[in-house]
């Protein structure tokens, strides 16, 4: 997936580092250290070095009890560092809910408004219909100084990501173009550390939005709580670990205090590998046969690629049933995709899945005929290969409904490792719906 930042555009299909650069007196964990400028540019082209992409500057800490600042003080704190690191040729993010400090950064080169507010403020919409900017858009429930009180919802999962999409549709709405979003859940905000956890445990979630999703968990009182760790100055391991599981499950930024040690954890990223699930030979347990014994069949399949070593299962669409293709004269389809992050390298991955397909009967007659299972690979991580044996991506998602729908309802925008966008434009065989 592409962010569009200004004059920067981010692949995100590998994450992108953002540091955090405090100019406060009084953020949580870093308050006083950067406040003056040459220690503060210092810090940021220290983080550059260390492999980050985005410098996130901030004037206002907006930590669970802090007081609001007036505009021009929090303007003065960051106005010049803003200036000093875009000239420099730094990607420049600021962190304000103040549509004139925004303003004035975007002025003096800043490519990234980050709003822990959601673009709720109309001045900060109509800034941002005005240029050409990264919105990071987050949720936050209540205001810094009394957020943490007495946070509630009914499922913070579904209530977050709703609030995200009716942000980032009130941004498109005023003329946003959607490719400049990112929507962040906001840990912390407003949340409980189980709220917390369980946004970040379901990540994907956010994912599903098709916007570029943002982990902002570095150094946060749910680490404390989660990994036993007193002083958020000793959360920067665990907060690394958390943001290899973030990026696991799809986070495409990382915004964190310590770019070593998080460039360092993410080296353990596994790739991805989206892969295509069908059948229309009912699983041997339902004699009857028909749909439910399809989805059943499937279901033995999702079973089985949860056993496969060193992969993690991470997303799955829902069940589709779909017209037969290319010989058309058989039963219908169940199909679904699934999205595995695994450290098989895609050949013994290929092995692993005809092993799979083996062990449900497959039976392999007549070409593009009946089956009880096929799993193909359809897209692997960064890997573009034309063999007998494998061709990635899938030479034929495109033209094929019953791919391209379940794709893109788990990984909306989704770029191919050949760098070519899933679409339903070219679609033309095997009509799927939802069931
Ligand atoms: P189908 O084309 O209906 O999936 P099969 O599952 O029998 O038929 O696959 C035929 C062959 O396609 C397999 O033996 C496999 O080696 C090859 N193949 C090439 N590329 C891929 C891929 N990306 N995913 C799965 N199989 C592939
Ligand atoms: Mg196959």
């Amino acid at each position: 997936m592409k962010w569009h930042c200004a004059s920067y555009e981010f692949d995100t299909r590998m994450p992108i580092l953002m540091g955090i650069l405090n100019v406060t007196p009084d953020s949580f964990s870093d308050g006083g250290l950067y406040q003056d400028r040459k220690s503060a540019i210092a810090h940021a082209q220290n983080m550059v070095g260390q492999g980050a992409q985005i410098i996130d500057v901030g004037g206002e800490s907006t930590r669970p009890g802090s007081k609001a600042v007036p505009a021009e003080e929090e303007l003065a704190r960051v106005i010049d560092v803003v200036g000093e690191l875009a000239r420099d040729g730094i990607c420049v993010s600021i962190d304000t809910r103040h549509a004139t400090v925004a303003s004035a950064c975007v002025e003096a080169g800043a490519s990234i408004i980050n709003d822990v507010s959601g673009f709720e403020d109309p001045a900060l919409i109509d800034l941002a219909t005005r240029s050409e900017t990264g919105l990071v858009v987050m949720h936050m429930q209540g205001e810094p100084e009394t957020m943490q009180e007495d946070p509630h919802y009914g499922d913070v999962v579904t209530e977050v990501r709703d609030y995200l999409r009716a942000r980032a549709s009130a941004l498109e709405a005023a003329g946003v173009s959607p490719g400049r979003i990112c929507v962040d859940p906001g840990p912390g905000f407003g949340k409980t550390f189980q709220h917390t956890l369980e946004l970040t445990r379901n990540l994907h979630e956010f994912v599903r939005l098709g916007y570029p999703v943002m982990a902002a968990l570095s150094r946060k009182g749910y680490l404390g709580h989660a990994y036993r760790l007193e002083g958020p100055q000793d959360r920067d391991e665990a907060s690394a670990t958390e943001a290899l599981k973030a990026c696991e499950l799809g986070a495409g930024v990382i915004r964190t205090h310590n770019i070593a040690c998080t460039a360092k954890a993410l080296e353990d990223l596994r790739p991805y590998a989206l892969l295509g699930l069908g059948c229309n030979i009912a699983a041997e347990s339902y004699p009857g046969g028909g749909r439910e014994g399809k989805v059943a069949q499937l279901n033995n399949a999702v079973s089985l690629l949860c056993t496969l070593p060193d992969s993690q299962l991470i997303d799955l669409s829902g069940f589709y049933e779909s017209e037969p293709a290319y010989l058309e004269d058989q039963e219908p389809f169940v199909n679904a995709v699934a999205l595995l992050r695994t450290g098989l390298p895609p050949k013994d991955l290929l092995t692993c899945l005809h092993v799979i397909e083996n062990s449900l009967g497959r039976v392999r007659t007549v070409e593009n005929g009946p089956r009880t299972c096929d799993i193909d690979i359809l897209d692997y991580q960064q890997y573009v290969v034309d063999t007998e044996r494998l061709t990635l991506p899938h030479p034929r998602i495109a033209e094929r409904d019953f791919v391209v729908k379940p794709l893109l309802e788990i990984r909306p925008g989704h770029i191919l490792a050949n760098d070519e966008p899933v679409t339903v434009t070219q679609v033309r065989l095997g009509k799927a719906r939802r069931i």
